[in-house]
């Protein structure tokens, strides 16, 4: 039986359903150029049915024969439509099967289903209640065969009994009310070449207006320049892992692949290709770099432009060529611009102190476009024409070392004295060696010198003293005159005199008697002047006298009688031709003396200022004002925090001031909220640092008080602090690196003492080292050894204080003096040699100062030279008279530097013995008595001064030693107790 409704109603649903379809599918643009594969940007589908677009019968088999209908139907744009309907509602026992034709596979294992349909609501219909039914079932058919007439209907599988979301009553007809269903389904697992499907009605009122069978697949596409092509959904919900594909002019970087999900849908891409060298990704393509461009790294996407003085003429390059005298080094990666050697160094410094110099220079003007800037440095000896010059050869010592400088300035030890050196200082990059053209350097002429030896001083009489001196034996030729420079002891900022000679003695007279007098004597030299040689003591007696007991000094008094003989008719002579009076000579001189008196203000003796604590001030921003530059802060740009100080954050930055280079500092800060105490504690340090200029003193550049917040500036030690940068290079400095370093501390404490300023916290933690090594003493705080200092301890007098690093004397009674300094200098000394370790290791405070005042001194560090360790015992002699001053200690590393050989005896610190234990030892000879004592370094003393024998030093006495150069009060004290030992005992020496 057959509807006579249903067919406006389906022309009109068809026209509906086929503008709902075309929403459905893509449009003609989105798709690609195969009407079969829809792919709408990552999924797309393939259909392998649609009854939609059959021109001609469909072919589907139905029956019984009074079931199934196809009914053809033109739609809206007069296109035929094929639709089946079936409607025996009011007969029981309905089984119309209607059977489509077979649908190929086409390699799909999940196919989807999709039918849209209209249902008669069975309510709307009288009487049909008991035989109408509002479903129908999808069944399915997998055969090899598409030509298959029957099947068994027990051969289908069920699919599913459909039922309608929609119904619809003849009211709705009229209406024009649509009721169109559609119901999507899926097969998994096919795995035969096709299948045919079926619907069973079983008494309902269907059309079954369209069926459209069809499977889905991730559509082609690149990903990460790897091509994925189309790739059919898996079975069931299963992933597809797909490999990529490297596009042309691509290579794989790592292996691409892709999933592709059950909804057609590509999953997130997984390794990638790159382009190859010369090519540039673009729009999923590896295009050639233009001439001008190159790509050198294959991780790189696009072309770069050639870098400075480089080019590339042809398409695809993967470097550009230097332009004609630039290069590039081995190591430079491709991006970097060519650059040339660097121009010479340029304003040399140097400053020798007699046979080795310190040379400082200003960096190339043009680096060639390099950061990599090194300094060589060859030497070349010179005659004194300065014309014939030779290579210099081995022996001398270069710090930090002679080639590949990267900062500019070097040590140079270990120089004959008096001789003319050439320094060439050669400026090379990364670059150098690629280049022919002309080594750049810039020559440096020194002339070395070497302290004046005063081997003879007496009192000659009452109102005059006799010296005479000696230079080195090899250059004495050198020498132009000697400069005797001498003041009352403890006056010299009021008056002194200097007087010259060319002869090898001079008496000084006119004197006053039973006064002390200070000599110092240094030489002036084709070369240029010495320095100054230590001070030597002299008292004029109350009486006249002449006690000269020793041959060489009767032929000394005898030539400076002669001497003064000529010097009697030159001053008559003086008097009677010039008519002028020569009265204001004190001294007789020889003829070639001059002689200069400086009053007090007029000249500075070096080390004759004294230190003014801010506290004597009334006003302690005065004393900031006088000793510290106002900075305006919009020059200072801070960078990074690098510390904690007591009063806030220490930052590095950098300050430009006006027509100045620009410098890296250290800002300290001090932190909002303070008291006005701590302001005026913290700028106190300012106030004290401000007064010291000297290259192992930190240099304070200058405050800032006029903006909050406060701050003071300081150069910036790239190493940061002493103790911390030993313990980061553990062992990896040589013995004369490390002295290098011990002679700037001591060199910087003695320009503090000689400014009557004691530290109280010489300790490796409070001295800053900078990018060269150079060591300088930091740490000027007012209420530094009180708050500051986390070592400070409480004593039982109630001050706190580094009780490791303090004289004995300090701690008992708060005796700091530059002799107590000496004492902490000493347990730096043993700091740096331990590279950072902690002095008396984890023993108490309280442990400390009973073991020191027992006697126990700490041991010699690991590999630590005798001579070194020798040096810090005699700074922590308790009593502190008996300690060197800084001056000696400078004189003594600098020995040491000048001969390193005297380093190389190690002391054992496993065996080491504390000289408060005493032990008897056999000796047989000066050397070994002096090895027992620990004073091999006088060895060639005695020698010199013909004690050869144990015989001839047993009545030694204090004079002897100090003319035999024995200077040291502590190294005398010794050698002489231990000589009594040696009266006593005969060889057998106690130590
Ligand atoms: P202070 O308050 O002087 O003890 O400084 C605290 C810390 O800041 C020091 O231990 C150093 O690590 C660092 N510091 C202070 N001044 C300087 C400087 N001039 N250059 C580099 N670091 C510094």
């Amino acid at each position: 039986m057959s509807f006579w409704w249903i067919y406006p109603v389906l022309v009109t649903l068809c026209t509906l359903f086929y503008s709902q379809a075309l929403r459905t599918y893509p449009s003609n643009e989105v798709m690609k150029s195969d009407a079969l594969h829809p792919c709408v940007l990552t999924s797309c589908t393939v259909t392998l049915l649609d009854s939609m677009s059959a021109l001609g019968d469909l072919g589907w088999v139905a029956y019984p024969p009074e079931g199934w209908e196809e009914i053809s139907v033109m739609d809206e744009r007069n296109t035929p439509m094929r639709t089946y309907q079936v409607c025996n509602v009011l007969e029981v026992n309905q089984n119309n099967w209607l059977r489509t034709s077979w649908i190929p596979r086409g390699g799909a294992q999940r196919v989807y289903i999709e039918i849209k349909f209209t249902l008669r609501d069975c309510n709307s219909l009288p009487g049909v209640s008991g035989t109408c039914k509002e479903t129908f079932n999808m069944y399915y058919f997998e055969s090899n065969y598409g030509n298959l007439q029957h099947i068994p209907e027990n051969q289908f599988i069920k699919i599913d009994t459909i039922a309608a979301d929609e119904s619809f009553t003849q009211v709705d007809v009229g209406d024009r009310v649509m009721k169109l269903n559609t119901e999507v389904r899926d097969i998994s697992n096919l795995y035969k070449k096709g299948f045919y499907l079926a619907f069973q009605d079983v008494g309902a009122c269907i059309a079954l207006v369209s069926v459209r069978v069809f499977y889905k697949k991730c559509p082609t596409t690149i990903r990460n320049l790897a091509l994925f092509p189309d790739t059919v959904t898996g079975r069931d919900s299963a992933l597809v892992e797909v490999k990529g594909s490297c596009v042309n002019n691509s290579v794989e970087f790592d292996a691409p692949k892709m999933y592709c999900s059950a909804d057609g849908g590509w999953l997130v891409p997984i390794g990638r290709c790159f382009c190859k060298l010369g090519y540039e990704e673009k729009k999923n393509r590896c295009q050639p770099c233009l001439p001008g461009y190159y790509k050198a790294l294959l991780t790189d996407a696009l072309c770069a432009m050639c870098p400075a003085h480089s080019f590339s003429l042809q398409d695809s390059s993967t470097e550009c060529t230097c332009e004609k005298g630039f290069y590039r080094a081995e190591m430079d990666p491709k991006s970097a611009a060519c650059s040339r050697p660097p121009s010479a160094p340029h304003n040399p410094i140097s400053t020798v102190n007699e046979t080795s110099v310190i040379m400082e220079w200003s960096p190339p003007e043009d680096s060639g476009g390099r950061k990599d800037v090194t300094y060589n440095i060859h030497c070349r000896r010179c005659q004194p024409e300065g014309q014939k010059c030779s290579p210099c050869g081995s022996g001398i010592h270069y710090i930090p070392w002679q080639f590949g400088l990267s900062h500019p300035r070097v040590l140079i030890t270990d120089l004959l004295p008096y001789t003319n050196y050439t320094f060439d200082i050669e400026a090379l990059n990364g670059v150098s060696e690629l280049s022919s053209g002309p080594k750049q350097f810039i020559s440096v002429k020194i002339t070395t010198s070497q302290v004046v030896n005063v081997i003879l001083k007496e009192r000659k009489s009452k109102d005059s003293v006799t010296l005479a001196f000696q230079g080195p034996e090899k250059t004495k030729d050198a020498v132009v005159e000697y400069e005797v420079i001498y003041y009352e002891k403890n006056q010299k900022e009021q008056n002194y005199t200097i007087l010259k000679t060319k002869s090898t003695f001079m008496t000084v007279d006119g004197l006053k008697p039973g006064t002390t007098y200070v000599f110092r004597v240094r030489a002036h030299t084709v070369g240029g002047q010495g320095i100054y040689g230590g001070e030597i003591e002299l008292e004029t007696s109350t009486e006249d006298m002449i006690a000269i007991t020793d041959p060489n000094q009767i032929t000394i008094l005898a030539i400076s009688v002669a001497g003064g003989i000529i010097l009697l008719i030159f001053l008559v002579t003086c008097f009677f031709v010039s008519g002028r009076h020569c009265g204001y000579i004190k001294a007789k001189q020889d003829p070639d003396e001059d002689k200069m008196h400086f009053q007090h203000g007029r000249v500075k003796l070096p080390g004759s200022r004294t230190y003014i604590h801010p506290h004597t001030y009334e006003d302690p921003n005065q004393a900031v004002r006088d000793f510290a530059k106002e900075i305006d802060v919009s020059s200072i740009r801070i960078e990074r925090v690098i510390g904690a100080g007591e009063f806030g954050e220490v930052c590095s930055g950098r300050l430009k001031l006006p027509s100045k280079r620009e410098i890296c500092v250290a800002i300290k800060s001090l932190k909002v909220g303070y008291a006005e105490k701590q302001r005026r504690d913290f700028l106190g340090e300012a106030s004290i640092m401000g007064q010291f200029d000297h290259p192992n003193i930190i240099r304070l550049e200058g405050v800032v008080t006029k903006c909050k917040p406060v701050m003071i500036i300081t150069e910036y030690m790239e190493n940061g602090s002493l103790d911390s940068f030993l313990k980061k290079h553990d062992g990896q400095f040589t013995v004369i690196q490390l002295v290098g370093m011990l002679r700037g501390i001591a060199s910087g404490m003695k320009y503090l003492s000689d400014m009557n300023y004691v530290h109280r916290d010489l300790a490796a933690r409070n001295i800053l080292v900078n990018s060269n090594l150079v060591c300088k003493v930091s740490d000027f705080g007012l209420s530094r050894v009180l708050e500051d200092d986390p070592e400070a301890a409480y004593t039982t007098r109630g001050g706190k204080i580094p009780i490791r690093w303090t004289a004995p004397e300090a701690i008992a009674y708060r005796k700091f003096t530059s002799a107590s300094d000496v004492w902490s200098y000493g347990i730096v000394m043993w700091e740096v040699n331990s590279y950072g370790e902690r002095p008396y290791w984890e023993m108490s405070n309280q442990d400390v100062i009973k073991a020191i005042d027992e006697g126990y001194r700490l041991p010699p560090p690991m590999d630590c030279p005798v001579v070194l360790h020798q040096l810090m015992l005699d700074c922590w002699q308790k009593c502190r008279s008996d300690r060197p001053k800084f001056g000696q200690i400078v004189n003594i590393l600098d020995k040491f530097i000048r001969t390193p050989s005297t380093l190389n005896e190690l002391a054992n610190s496993s065996t080491w013995q504390d000289p408060n234990m005493q032990e008897a030892f056999t000796v047989t000879s000066v050397e070994e008595w002096l090895e027992a004592v620990k004073m091999t370094q006088y060895i060639e003393h005695f020698t010199m001064a013909g004690y050869v024998t144990l015989d001839s030093v047993l009545y030694l006495s204090n004079s002897e030693l100090t003319k035999m150069g024995i200077t040291l009060t502590g190294h005398q004290k010794k050698i002489l107790s231990s000589i009594q030992n040696l009266q006593a005992l005969g060889t057998h020496v106690q130590i």
